[in-house]
């Protein structure tokens, strides 16, 4: 027995663990969870836990259901939202076959797959998310409005705001679970807040960010309010995007910096910048996967729609935030796109392709934009060479069908299965008649 899965049996009994939790991620995002007795932990670490992975979005045919959950010591946490005594944990889990192979299906696995590619080349791929969501007064239901919690805006500090209450509350429970916050505030829109979580590696960072929501729905809850990662819930507000920060390190160092280059950018940085634009209408149906996540990107409010970088332009795709000149390790690249309701393993691992084949390919780098790209004419932003993202579901579906950097990434699997479900729903989409055509076509037609 490995020293990880002894502490985390020792843990369970000074704890008084009496429920286990093992959690995975299907295609589309959703977590799932299964709670097991601390009794059946031993036999959980040597040969997982069986399950019908058929009844999981995208996990599996069902002439080839069966699925073990086998896992990871190293993600052992005690869940703060519960009783103490007798307490609840959980663990992330690895998905394989009965005969011990990777489940191709298991988002985990992808990333860890796009991860190895990146360590084969000498990389460490770090990321730090800038997570936005809303927080409501009143209970999900469809056929009502969502009611923000207050009226305020960026940054906003108001006196006995139940968003201030409530950032204060979630923060402590994420670093009860070992999630460091950077940075929090009141965000755009009434009611939206923003929560950074602090840098790390991919793979601990979509663990974390899966938990991420977990915490503020429970957090909300306890409160009496509720919370939505939904990208573009009014129409007259902001999105909540996720704004990503990314960097590769070389052992310590971050291979983004280079004292004597442009602007410290190094050669790598600009590949992988390079990478992200080439590739950014290709893998957007995967940072970008619900019909919803377009109104946002259509929507201004600081989303971009157009595919450029530049320094310190918040118009922009991919941004080069300022750092202090001796702060080389801070070095990164924000992408400004991907928002709060991707499934962080599958999207990390698709931002880390595209900037690596930008690598491997040495793309040159097209000149930064320094003006607000929204603001100029279709023809201007032509000249400039700027295209637009996706405009919606299924032109992002398009992108993504005739890409071999995605369909590689993701594996033939998670790619098709990903395809269908969301031609499929695209096509549901395309047929309804909306409120606005109501509104403004039955008076006059
Ligand atoms: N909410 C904006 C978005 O959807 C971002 C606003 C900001 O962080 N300044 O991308
Ligand atoms: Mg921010
Ligand atoms: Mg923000
Ligand atoms: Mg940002």
């Amino acid at each position: 027995m490995d020293k990880q899965t002894e502490f985390v049996l020792r843990a369970i009994e000074e704890r008084d663990v009496r429920f286990v939790r093992l959690w995975f991620t299907d295609v589309l995002g959703f977590l799932k969870s299964v709670a097991i007795a601390p009794a059946e932990l031993e036999g959980a670490f040597t040969e997982g836990i069986g399950f019908d992975g058929s009844a999981i979005e995208g996990f599996a045919r069902v002439y080839e259901s069966d699925m073990v959950a086998s896992p990871d010591p190293s993600t052992f946490q005690v869940l703060p939202w519960r009783d103490q005594k007798p307490a609840t944990a959980r663990m992330f889990c690895d998905i394989t076959m009965p005969d011990g192979s990777p489940s191709y299906a298991d988002p985990r696995y992808v990333l860890k797959r796009a991860l190895k590619k990146a360590a084969d080349l000498g990389f460490t791929f770090y990321t730090h998310p800038e997570v936005e969501f809303f927080l409501f007064k009143n209970p999900v239901d469809p056929s009502v409005p969502p009611v923000p919690v207050d009226h305020s805006g960026y940054f906003d500090h108001t006196p006995q705001s139940l968003g201030s209450d409530f950032r204060r509350r979630a923060i402590t429970m994420l670093e009860q679970m070992g999630i460091s916050v950077e940075f929090s505030h009141h965000e755009g829109g009434p009611g939206q807040q923003e929560i950074d979580l602090r840098y790390a590696d991919a793979l601990s960072m979509a663990d974390n960010i899966m938990t991420f929501r977990v915490v503020v729905k429970e957090v909300a809850l306890s409160q009496g309010i509720h919370a939505s990662f939904m990208p573009k819930p009014f129409t007259e507000h902001p999105g909540s995007g996720m704004h990503t920060h990314v960097s590769l390190f070389e052992g310590d160092n971050n291979a983004f910096y280079d004292a004597s280059a442009e602007n410290h950018l190094s050669k790598v940085a600009r590949y992988f910048i390079a990478g992200l634009l080439r590739h950014a209408c290709e893998i957007t149906a995967v940072t970008n996967q619900w019909v919803n996540s377009y109104k946002r990107l259509a929507g201004g409010g600081e989303a971009p729609s157009y595919v450029c970088w530049g320094r310190n332009n918040r118009s922009a795709l991919v941004r080069v935030p300022m750092y202090k000149p001796n702060k080389g390790a801070s070095a990164r690249v924000e992408l400004r796109s991907i928002d709060s309701a991707a499934n962080p393993y599958l999207a990390f691992a698709l931002m880390l392709a595209a900037g690596l084949a930008g690598i491997e390919g040495e793309y040159e780098l097209p000149e930064g934009a320094e003006d607000d790209v929204w603001s100029l004419t279709e023809r201007e932003r032509q000249a400039l060479g700027i295209s637009p993202l996706p405009r919606n579901l299924d032109e992002a579906v398009r992108a993504m069908e005739n890409s071999e950097l995605v369909a590689e990434t993701l594996g033939e699997h998670v790619y098709d299965f990903f395809l269908r479900n969301k031609r499929a729903e695209f096509e549901t989409y395309r047929r309804q008649v909306t409120p606005i055509e109501l509104q403004t076509m039955l008076p006059v037609l």
